[in-house]
């Protein structure tokens, strides 16, 4: 294992733990010796493709990072913010950025994917005043369900014994300028929890959303220290994520969370589920250096069959 490549282990708060080592914590959480590995997968999220700062050679570069493993992810997560930004772009210049998306798709991907919306795969929200975009048919989301081949904004299938549940973590808000707040809709919370008990207890489930529903991160990601009081924005962590976690409680099979947004990375176990938040493809938005603790990145998921997971977080270099 080299200097890029960490590991966390289930129950590890594991923001910082570098070069493998493995926290107390962590060595305290025992692992099932007779689990069965079923599934490789790899978590690219927030990978912001455009036109600038060689962001089409890094999202290849990180396809190619992904694949080039010996032991190769049989599948990809593509976890949301896959362009730059449609929230308050003009839609030709929108169009040219899932023109590149799909463009380094087309050549670099040779591995089945699934993918979720992100914030910014929504087109107009932020330009809503402008009559002439909420016209358009693109307005919202379905520019973006379009480019990414999906039917649905939230979707579930099966894959090597466990469920997988995708989430559009975007609900439409007057409140906040972007014009979106971290939360189901009510339709969608309902199809969720329809979802969660139509599947066997003894399945694994794992969930897909942009957002954390749950995070660490959250509290690091702005400024508060003037404020007296921790304050998470209601557009960086789910805001009913006591909800979806009271939900969650009722369904112990409910395994793992997996989500970006952030460009950090943490990974928090609340309640029997463990919440991942996976980095970023193009780390500090494609320009030099971190964001905050952290450089560009993606994940390599192990999925085992007594539910339990293994994720390595891939500092991948571009060059
Ligand atoms: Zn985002």
């Amino acid at each position: 294992m080299n200097r890029r490549h960490f590991l966390h282990r289930g129950g590890t708060f594991a923001l910082g733990v570098t070069a493998g080592l493995i926290t107390p914590a962590a060595a305290a959480t025992p692992i099932n010796p007779a689990r069965k590995r079923v599934l490789r997968a790899a978590h690219l999220t927030d990978v912001h493709v455009n036109h600038e700062n060689g962001s089409a050679d890094g999202m290849a570069a990180a396809i190619r990072h992904a694949q080039a493993q010996r032991d190769r992810p049989e599948l990809f997560l593509f976890g949301g913010d896959c362009i730059f930004d449609s929230l308050a772009t003009a839609k030709p210049r929108v169009i040219e950025q899932w023109d590149i998306w799909q463009r380094v798709l087309a050549a670099e991907l040779k591995t089945p994917a699934r993918a979720c919306l992100g914030n910014h795969d929504v087109f107009g929200w932020n330009n809503r005043k402008d009559a002439a975009v909420k016209r358009d048919a693109a307005y919202g989301k379905a520019l973006a369900l379009d480019k990414l081949g999906l039917a649905a904004r939230h979707y579930a299938f099966d894959q090597a014994g466990w469920h997988f549940v995708v989430l559009d973590s975007m609900e439409f808000t007057h409140a906040i300028n972007q014009g979106y707040l971290a939360r189901l809709d009510d339709e969608q919370f309902e199809w969720l929890a329809g979802d969660l008990a139509a599947v066997p207890a003894t399945t694994p489930i794992c969930v897909l959303s942009h957002i954390p529903i749950l995070s660490a991160a959250a509290f690091l990601f702005a400024e508060n220290s003037t404020t007296g009081t921790w304050q998470v924005p209601g557009f960086l962590m789910h805001v009913d994520a006591k909800r979806i976690k009271d939900l969650f409680a009722q369904h112990a099979n409910v395994k793992v969370c997996l989500s970006g947004h952030l460009h950090m990375v943490d990974d928090v176990t609340y309640n029997g589920v463990r919440y991942l938040c996976n980095g970023a493809v193009s780390g500090n938005w494609w320009k030099p250096g971190k964001w905050q603790d952290f450089d560009r990145a993606y994940a390599v998921i192990d999925f085992y069959d007594d539910g339990s997971v293994e994720n390595a977080i891939e500092f991948y270099t571009t060059t």
